[in-house]
């Protein structure tokens, strides 16, 4: 099994992507580019980046790079502001996905004998379908739920047995909580979670894998990148593997592009080497994490990724401190009695910024106490003054799909 990518696979994948992708034709006469000029990693990294604006700019199928009757299907990225990216995919595209979500199935322990229950969503969205398909080819049995119908999602779990759950970290919340509620705790049988989609701290975690009885893996992936399940964690809880046989990953600084040496945070950049319908050149995700130095102690061979710290986008400026929502979790962590939730309120008052964290806590705990210590927990890790407003325990929206956190009402 290949695990490391050579620089003739690099060069390969250019290759193809030049002369079968309309896109990267187009972007690379707009740069000039010859990629018979590309002839060690050096020049590999001075070629320019994609991003989802540019893909955006290929709507509806400016994308695909095979005839039309190699194309078996379509989806898209869920694009919550703007066009959405459409992305084909050939018959190998959808077996090599699920080659790799079988793949990540496998790397978290799951078996031929587990029952999965998949609650995200199925459709354009590339979520549900990649669950299932990579539970059919590890040869598991699909509980192929989706999202919602929480009643009927907690009756199926108990009936059938299901042992591992799918599922975002915020409904996977929302179903703890309900297991708690109902005293259904006796009644399950999962004991793996297979949680994808968002950034989550630790808190939550904790509290999903004590209330579910389960052990939690972080999955990762997006629909530009063929979808969920292009790496996941593994038994040491260590950071991710990454299927390097497929894909090629740098980390670049989000503000300059310079490529940072393993183990420095920034922007995760994706070169797909085997993608038939919709090949992509230094693709920038957003998503902030590391490339993991050294070998696992899983003895798994293949290169790991930090869990996702957050997304570029995410990153606020406030007072002049940049900011990752990873921070604001690992800050909370540190003060007892909150729950995993928080909202972040920007205003812009009297010329200056003001940042309010609203947090729940957890019964008993004196509000004034709490807010005292998140304030000064805050101005000792991060540098600044905040206001805090606590609440009680589930006064914050929970979410199906993914949580909002920051409300940035500056500037409007
Ligand atoms: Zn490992």
């Amino acid at each position: 099994m290949a695990v490391c990518n050579t620089f003739e696979q690099l060069k390969k994948a250019l290759n193809y992507a030049a002369t079968n992708s309309p896109f990267y034709r187009q972007l690379f006469a707009d740069h000039q580019i010859s990629v018979d000029d590309i002839q060690s990693m050096e020049d590999f990294q001075r070629l320019p980046f994609s991003d989802k604006y540019d893909l955006r700019r290929a709507y509806p199928l400016g994308l695909q790079a095979v005839p039309d009757e190699e194309v078996v299907r379509v989806h898209s990225s869920s694009g919550t502001t703007g066009k959405a990216i459409i992305i084909p995919y050939t018959a190998k595209d959808v077996d090599d996905w699920a080659t790799m979500f079988a793949r990540c199935y496998a790397t978290a322990g799951i078996t031929r004998k587990d029952r999965i229950q998949i609650t995200p969503g199925y459709g354009l969205w590339t979520a549900g379908i990649g669950f299932q398909a990579g539970c059919e080819k590890l040869g598991a049995m699909a509980v192929p739920v989706g999202p919602g119908n929480t009643d009927k999602q907690l009756q199926l779990m108990v009936d059938l047995h299901s042992t591992v759950l799918c599922a975002t970290s915020s409904y996977a919340l929302l179903l703890a909580e309900e297991v708690k509620k109902r005293k259904l705790g006796d009644q399950i049988s999962l004991r793996k979670g297979i949680i994808g989609s968002e950034r989550w701290g630790d808190l939550m975690r904790k509290r999903i894998a004590t209330e579910l009885n389960i052990e939690l893996f972080d999955i990762y992936g997006l629909t530009e990148v063929y979808g969920p399940g292009i790496a996941v964690d593994c038994p040491a809880h260590n950071g991710m593997h990454y299927w390097s046989d497929y894909l090629y990953l740098e980390v670049i600084d989000p503000v300059t592009g310079q490529n940072l040496p393993d183990g420095q945070i920034g922007e995760l950049v994706i070169t797909t080497l085997c993608k038939e319908a919709a090949p992509l050149v230094r693709y920038r995700t957003h998503d902030l994490t590391r490339i993991i130095p050294g070998k696992c102690s899983c003895g798994c061979e293949y290169p790991r990724i930090d869990r996702i710290l957050g997304r570029t986008d995410d990153m606020i400026k406030v007072k002049g401190v940049n900011i990752y929502p990873g921070q604001i979790e690992d800050t909370l962590k540190l003060v007892p009695g909150l729950s995993s939730e928080y909202q972040i309120i920007l205003e812009h008052v009297s010329g200056r910024d003001r940042m309010t964290l609203r947090v729940e806590s957890v019964r008993g705990a004196s509000k004034e106490a709490v807010s005292a210590a998140v304030i000064s927990t805050f101005k000792a890790k991060i540098g600044i003054k905040i206001d805090c407003e606590v609440l009680e325990l589930g006064e914050l929206p929970r979410s199906e799909k993914k949580s909002k956190r920051v409300f940035d009402n500056r500037y409007q």
